[in-house]
């Protein structure tokens, strides 16, 4: 039988949390990401947190667009 988790600080038992993204850090090669605060609908108390999957493909795209212009072969010269 399943039972529902509880918040570790008002030990209600949830079916829910809520979230928000935020800036969760500035570690990441003098950049920052956005992450996901999942928190007790109750009492606030931060559950977890995660990088936010949207911005953390935004950002490994951006990577890959510029490594691709590095590795773009040389223009032919005439
Ligand atoms: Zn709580």
């Amino acid at each position: 039988m399943f039972t529902k988790p509880k918040c570790p600080h008002c030990e209600v038992e949830l079916s829910k949390l809520d979230a928000k993204r935020m800036v969760v850090g500035d570690q990441f090669g003098g950049t920052f990401w956005y992450g996901i605060v999942a928190t007790c609908p109750y009492c606030k108390t931060v559950i977890g947190v995660s990088i936010d999957p949207a911005d953390a493909l935004q950002k490994v795209a951006a990577e890959i667009a510029e490594l691709r212009k590095l590795l773009a072969p040389a223009p032919l010269i005439e």
